[in-house]
């Protein structure tokens, strides 16, 4: 093993069969002189024992809340964001500028550390459904926060318009020069590109481009589609299956089955889409956005994903893996989970774990505790998946 990375991580690389480890993490020991940003990308490659071991696949997962500015995949996007604006000088250091974002969490944390760090101001809008961990952080890294509810984006009021707005009258009203920033993250090309830079190229390294499969959720998409567009495009692997993990109530799983954007909960034109009707927090939609759009051909299936099943796979991590993650890293290993079932014995599917528990103590780990879930329970959840022991 690479003494620099072992040193630094817990947890032991994967060691893949007739492959010598990964290269080592740009995060190791020596001294990062970029500060915080150095902390970011280079996630570990995990394998979750219990899952592979259920499944007779290998089951890896992208440990993506050990990013060290904002814990979480969007620490990358992020970064990548302030620097694609520093470069068209939509943004400059340390002159008051602001940057506004709408976002139900991850994204605004990111940006909010990262603007500490860079000289800038943080501004999130976010709607009101969400744990309060997340803007409590906010509040604490020292952003203002915009908690709204829950609104259409055909409303002005909808927490992405409320951000693009809010950095216009920035700008209109400034007397100081100082300019407001709309990140724009469910639309912007440096979303999937962040992705198709670092996220992709890594896990193709890690896994020396033996993988079967890659499931993620989409929020904005970017994440799937970044990583889609590297592994299928640029490393030219055509026999890879790419997989929508997609919570209950979003509409994507029906738009990639069935060519339609419309939730289970809900038949077309009954209801007004707004919110997605889940428990999960920062994945599920029911609109196809930029960042989702431009992978969309490279997804091969969707895997729908319950509440019930999320909780009980979170339960189940905990339990046997020692892995306490967020609701939607759940619904990605719930899906993992039904993918490897679909591959032959031996395959190997890779997964994100996005986020922390620790950012979900007060909404989905407090149901899973009030559901009183059992590890029996856990157990029955992969004779539902398809896993007849
Ligand atoms: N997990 C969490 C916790 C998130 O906040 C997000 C982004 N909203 C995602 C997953 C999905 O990532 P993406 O936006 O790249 O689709």
């Amino acid at each position: 093993t690479d003494p620099r990375r072992s040193s630094f991580f817990w947890m032991a690389p994967v060691q893949l069969e007739d492959h010598e480890p990964a290269p080592s993490s740009s995060r190791a020991p020596e001294i990062a002189s970029n500060g915080i940003e150095g902390c970011i990308g280079n996630t570990p490659l995990i394998e979750i024992p219990s899952l592979s071991q259920a499944t007779g696949r290998i089951i890896l997962a992208k440990a993506e809340f050990l990013n060290g500015a904002g814990n979480s995949p969007k620490d990358r996007v992020a970064l990548n964001m302030i620097l694609e604006a520093e470069k068209q000088g939509l943004l400059t250091p340390h002159q008051g500028d602001t940057i506004y974002e709408g976002t139900v969490g991850s994204t605004g944390i990111s940006l909010a550390t990262l603007a500490r760090a860079k000289g800038y101001k943080a501004h999130i809008c976010m709607p009101d459904d969400q744990a309060f961990e997340k803007s409590d952080l906010l509040i604490h890294l020292g952003a203002t926060v915009e908690r709204v509810a829950v609104a259409p984006i055909t409303s002005p009021d909808h927490f992405v318009n409320l951000a693009r707005r809010r950095a216009i009258e920035h700008t209109q009203s400034s007397t100081d020069g100082s300019k407001g920033f709309f990140a724009n993250q469910f639309e912007t090309e440096s979303n999937w590109q962040a992705h198709a830079v670092s996220t992709g190229p890594e896990i193709y390294q890690q896994t020396d481009g033996n993988l079967d499969a890659f499931v993620a959720g989409a929020g904005t998409g970017g994440t799937i589609s970044g990583v889609a567009r590297y592994l299928k495009l640029d490393a030219k692997m055509s026999n890879l299956k790419v997989v929508l993990a997609d919570p209950q109530g979003s509409g994507l799983y029906n738009k990639i089955k069935h060519g339609v954007m419309y939730s289970s909960t809900e038949k077309e034109g009954t209801r007004r889409r707004q919110q997605v009707d889940t428990m999960v927090e920062g994945i599920g939609i029911n609109r196809v956005t930029n960042n989702f759009e431009i992978g969309r051909d490279l997804l091969d299936d969707a895997v729908k994903v319950t509440d019930d099943q999320a909780c009980r796979m979170a339960r189940w991590l905990v339990e046997n893996d020692g892995i306490f993650v967020g609701s939607s890293s759940s619904v990605n290993c719930v899906a993992a989970v039904v993918t490897a079932m679909r591959l032959p014995p031996g395959s190997r599917v890779v997964t994100l774990l996005c986020d922390s528990g620790t950012r979900h103590l007060s909404k989905f780990w407090k149901n899973i505790k009030e559901m009183g879930l059992e590890e029996e329970e856990a157990t029955d959840l992969f004779t539902e998946l398809g896993i007849s022991e």
